[in-house]
């Protein structure tokens, strides 16, 4: 059983990136900037922005954080989106979701302009992935099939299901998988909360992605001999005995699922860190598209 190890495979993006970013710079031109909005202090948005903050730091590339209050109107929220669209010195935004409630997360992804849009969430980035052009990737889709491709999983013809259909993992997912792309060309079940009959489903999964938000969730009984398992849930359950007072727990019971397996993501260490990388990809398209010539 292969453990894709999100370390390894984004440890090469990010080599990948620093050198590019190092060429730039000897060329006297800047690095690629990326700009985080965070609302509020919620624990979870605020970890995933300083990881995304420091591995910029570790691809040379320029970041900065825009921190705005939980009750933050939303035209001001809107008002920050339009100052970054402006300045051509920003080559990517994020929006760090979840948002406040009085907020709507719908509004916030149609400002950001979508030529920086490097989560790749934006109405027009995603009718592009659709049709098969080039766009930005949602960052977690994006990190998977990166991941795919280090460890050089075979995909072509097999039958990928993919557990969740959120706009920013799993439809997106499914679609790439089915896409005619080197990490595509799978036959694919989409599974939702109304699925009928998951688990025999889920026993005929060549790839399995879970992406659904529960804890645990699939079981060895959900998965078939030599599949690949692609863990994206990420959990943070109250545990007394952990130092910060809870675990990070994926959507797979990863220690009896894994000896079924003949690949799967870890968690933490997995898929989360590949969505860094598949930001950071985003991010340098983003400044070659608007900014390199
Ligand atoms: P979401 O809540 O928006 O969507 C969950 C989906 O799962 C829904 O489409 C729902 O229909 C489906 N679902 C729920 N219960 C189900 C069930 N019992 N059977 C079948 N389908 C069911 O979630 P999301 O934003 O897609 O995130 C999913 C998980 O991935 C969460 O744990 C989230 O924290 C994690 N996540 C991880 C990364 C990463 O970088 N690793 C990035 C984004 C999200």
């Amino acid at each position: 059983m292969l453990v894709l190890d999100g370390k390894i495979a984004a440890a090469s993006v990010k080599e990948d990136l620093l050198s590019q970013t190092d060429a730039l710079l000897k060329a006297g031109k800047p690095a690629p900037h990326l700009a985080a909005i965070l609302v509020g202090n919620n624990g979870a948005s605020e970890t995933y922005v300083a990881s995304k903050v420091k591995n910029c730091e570790e691809t040379g590339f320029q970041s900065s954080l825009v921190r705005l209050d939980e009750n933050v109107e939303e035209a001001v929220l809107l008002a920050a989106i339009e100052k970054l669209n402006n300045d051509p010195g920003v080559d990517g935004i994020l929006v760090q979701l979840p948002l406040p409630k009085h907020i709507s997360e719908q509004k916030v992804i149609e400002a950001i302009n979508p030529a920086k849009d490097v989560d790749g969430f934006h109405p027009s980035n995603i009718g592009k992935l659709v049709q098969g052009l080039p766009t930005f990737i949602p960052a977690t889709p994006y990190g998977i099939l990166l991941m795919l491709e280090h460890f050089k999983i075979d995909t072509k013809g097999k039958h990928a299901v993919v557990i969740g259909r959120s706009n920013i993992v799993g439809r997106p997912m499914s679609i790439l998988l089915s896409s005619n792309i080197a990490q595509g060309n799978c036959t694919v079940t989409l599974c939702h909360s109304h699925t009928h009959n998951l688990k025999e489903i889920c026993l005929q999964a060549d790839i399995l992605v879970a992406a659904l938000g529960k804890p645990e969730f699939v079981l060895p009984e959900m998965v078939k001999e030599g599949a690949v398992v692609v863990d994206v849930g990420i959990t943070r359950v109250t545990d007394p005995t952990a130092k910060k007072g809870f675990r990070i727990k994926g959507d797979v019971q990863y220690h009896s699922v894994a000896p079924k397996c003949s690949a799967i993501t870890p968690v933490p260490g997995g898929v989360g860190l590949m969505t860094i990388a598949g930001l950071l990809k985003n991010t340098m398209l983003a400044y070659r598209n608007n900014r390199d010539n």
